[in-house]
């Protein structure tokens, strides 16, 4: 056993993690950062946003060779094929590079060492480290921060633990694609995934229990997904409580209730369960500190001090939202504020998230609904992009822009987008909420065209000429 001394202990190398420590220790101070699984990098790299998006990208361009013929181009579409292994081969070989450059980084700053082994409190200011290569390391820190990120939520449903039933990180690594595949689950990994697998030939069906699939997505956007989803073959089933999964010659059967209705079931091969993430806080120790938690995550206050001072929690381990770049988001605030630097935590109201479906959804901010909640007075600007010359010309003109704005301060509260290359917009909606953009700027500001960024001023001016309207109608008739 060793023993080591360090101002700052960090465990858990995820987005949350490990620019955390990059920032203390671009700044000097004496840094542990301890990982216990494969590479710097945590579900996100190697489980999450990453996999997951290569699998889309391959789904992507399938759907557009398949579609290539309403651009004119005659291509012998039913001779495409996919290839499963150069699939896994593409995402193995980026996930090395993705992970390679993490240690990289990592490695060029001398006061950061990276240990990688399991990471265990022992008291609140200590702790000890099960290393990979067998040896036992004691660390004394003053301060820790914990960044342990979440891990699957499987409702006990009875026979959820057959070898054919995955979850959203063992389907990442499936050998095959699935003939009949049964999601269980319609939050944004069971849309993108089963729309993903959908594309590359499997039936999809999806069971959800909620009236609506993505429920805390904008209804109208929420809604017409939904419904191009099951226009496009997705078999989805809302108020449906699951009750078992049973296995025979035949297949596996899921067997669920439609609310109020007689037992119904589903055949399929394979079953995914995405039923949501819970705070990966097993084996960290926290009961031999004052750490508390809840199902929900680790409890912090404001500056992200847990219930221990001293000990910090950024990311999944602190509960909703779950998102790769709200956890390094939350950790660079952290570092800055540790450091005594002045620093605005992050706030939900000005977050952003891609759910990367077929058409993207971008969400940032608040919605309409949530808006009101917080007693703001808003008002929608929106905009159809059936009207909108980039879209006409890409192919994806099935989709809606809505902007939230105070019709107090004027400023935009909320964007929601439902379009192909929504994500590629959420920059800009994020800097119109975070600066407070008042909505008569945005629809002055000049957008190069035809880009899809013109939607935000076409929805703005929109909304402006029916206000002069209503000006111009109020002085006639007064
Ligand atoms: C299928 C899927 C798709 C996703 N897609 C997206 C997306 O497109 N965009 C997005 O923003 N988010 C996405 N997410 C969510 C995103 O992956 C997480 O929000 C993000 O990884 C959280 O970062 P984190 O650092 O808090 O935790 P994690 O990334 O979970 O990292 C925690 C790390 O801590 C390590 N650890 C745990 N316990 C210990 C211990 N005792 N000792 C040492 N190390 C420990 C773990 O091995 C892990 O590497 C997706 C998630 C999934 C499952």
């Amino acid at each position: 056993m060793t023993i080591q001394q360090v101002e700052f202990l960090i465990i858990g190398g995820g987005p949350g993690g490990t620019p955390t420590a990059m920032a203390l220790a671009a700044a000097g101070k004496s840094v542990m950062l301890v990982e216990k699984g494969q590479g710097l990098g945590g579900t996100c790299l190697f489980e999450g946003c990453i996999p997951s998006k290569i699998f889309r990208e391959s789904a992507r361009r399938l759907r557009e060779l398949r579609e290539s013929g309403q651009f004119g181009l005659c291509l012998p579409t039913q001779d495409v094929t996919v290839n499963w292994s150069a699939v896994l081969e593409r995402k193995r070989t980026i996930l090395q590079q993705r992970g390679e450059a993490a240690l990289h980084k990592t490695g060029q700053l001398p006061t950061l060492k990276t240990v990688f082994g399991s990471c265990s409190l022992l008291d609140p200011r200590s702790a000890v480290i099960e290393s990979e290569i067998g040896e036992r390391v004691e660390v004394h820190f003053e301060k820790a921060i914990l960044s342990t990120g979440s891990v699957p939520f499987l409702p006990p449903i009875k026979g959820s633990d057959h070898p054919r039933v995955y979850d959203s990180e063992s389907i990442l690594n499936i050998d095959h694609i699935p003939k009949r595949l049964v999601i269980i689950g319609g939050g944004p990994i069971g849309v993108e995934l089963g729309q993903v697998f959908k594309t590359f030939g499997s039936e999809v069906s999806i069971l959800e229990t909620a009236s609506r699939i993505l429920g805390p997505v904008d209804e109208e956007l929420g809604s017409h997904l939904q419904q191009r989803m099951t226009d496009d073959g997705i078999d989805i089933q809302t108020n449906c409580k699951v009750r078992a999964i049973v296995t025979t010659g035949q297949g596996v059967f899921v067997e669920y209730n439609i609310e109020g209705g007689e037992e119904q079931h589903k055949i399929a091969d394979t079953v995914l369960m995405v039923t949501g993430r819970r705070p990966n806080v097993n084996g960290l120790g926290l009961e031999k500190t004052g750490v508390q938690h809840d199902a929900h995550g680790i409890t912090v206050n404001a500056t992200l001090e847990t219930t221990e001072a001293g000990i910090y929690a950024v990311g999944d381990v602190t509960g909703q939202p779950m998102f790769a770049h709200w956890a390094t988001a939350q950790g660079l605030a952290l570092a800055r504020h540790l450091m005594g630097q002045p620093v605005k935590f992050p706030t939900t109201e000005t977050n952003t998230a891609v759910i990367f479906s077929e058409p993207e959804i971008g969400i940032a901010g608040l919605t309409e609904q949530q808006a009101k909640q917080a007693g703001l007075n808003v008002q929608v600007a929106r905009y159809d992009y059936k009207q909108d010359a980039r879209a006409q010309i890409a192919g994806c003109a099935d989709g809606l822009l809505k902007i939230i704005f105070d019709t107090d301060s004027r400023r935009v509260v909320g964007v929601h987008i439902l379009v192909e290359g929504a994500g590629e917009l959420m920059g800009e909606a994020a800097l119109l909420i975070k600066s407070g953009i008042p909505i008569e700027a945005v629809a002055a500001a000049i957008h190069p065209h035809p880009t899809l960024t013109e939607s935000f001023v076409m929805a703005a001016r929109n909304v402006m000429s029916q206000q002069t309207k209503q000006a111009n109608s109020a002085a006639k008739n007064p």
